[in-house]
């Protein structure tokens, strides 16, 4: 069975909630498309009135994060039972940068995504090299062990279920997009990955997106590839160029 695409926005710490409404509307007519499922992944001020201005449409509003205890004592932080009470159905977990700046590690990686799953929300799962990492000559091994940390304890059903984003470090946000062939690499290798971890039937089930730098001009060639099933865009998801992106074909 064929795949179906899957295009998600990352807007980071962008937008107000004012400005949200603004944006869902504005794209709203751009992204409209049977072929892909589309996710516009927001702050957590906007979910709410993104979901509003999105009602009707085929855009799912999801989570930039969340933690991986239900409630309690953690100052800050959106726990999964307050996605779900809003009708959240996809969460990022592990962007590089909740990784850079937050500290995240492979291991709470893996507490967030078994709780998403607990609560039958989609992690859309982070993992990519660095520059220097890539220049070393270490990338397939270092993916394979991101990921392999990432879904222990996570079921074949689960793991059919979920999407991985691979984003290279150094083609994030720097207009550095990653080759064709070098996106399809890895995105065969985290195939593998699973088929090893799991079994066949579970990767070819499961959706692998690029991210990293795609605009309206690189997103047909990366989602052609065999092994790439759409894209985790930033910086072009907050304009109408990303209709452009979701309809690439
Ligand atoms: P970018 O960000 O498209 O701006 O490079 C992608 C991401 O960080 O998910």
């Amino acid at each position: 069975m064929a795949r179906k695409k899957i295009i998600a926005g990352n807007w980071k710490m962008n937008m107000t909630p004012s400005e949200a409404v603004e944006l869902v509307n504005t794209l709203k007519p751009l992204v409209a498309t049977e072929d892909a499922d589309v996710v516009f992944c927001v702050p957590a001020i906007d979910i709410i009135p993104a979901m509003e201005a999105a009602k009707g449409s085929n855009i799912h509003i999801g989570a930039e994060n969340m933690y991986y205890e239900e409630s309690g004592a953690y100052t800050g932080e959106i726990s999964p039972k307050m996605l779900t009470d809003v009708g959240v159905k996809y969460v990022i977990i592990g962007h590089s940068e909740r990784r850079e700046y937050f500290a995240e590690t492979d291991e709470t990686v893996n507490k967030k995504v078994l709780k998403a799953f607990e609560h039958g929300i989609t992690p859309i799962v982070c993992c990519g090299e660095s520059l220097t990492q890539r220049e070393q000559g270490i990338t397939i091994d270092w993916i394979r062990q991101q990921i392999k940390i990432a879904f222990l304890n996570v079921t074949a059903a689960q793991a059919a279920s979920s999407v991985i984003a691979y984003e290279p470090i150094w083609a994030i946000g720097t207009g550095k997009v990653a080759t064709t062939e070098q996106a399809q690499e890895v995105c065969k290798a985290i195939r593998d990955c699973i088929a090893e971890i799991y079994d066949d039937a579970t990767a070819a089930a499961i959706r692998i997106q690029y991210g990293g730098s795609v605009s309206a001009s690189s997103a047909s060639e990366l989602f052609s590839q065999p092994d790439i099933d759409g894209g985790l865009v930033g910086g072009a998801a907050l304009k109408p160029d990303f209709g452009k992106i979701v309809n690439y074909k």
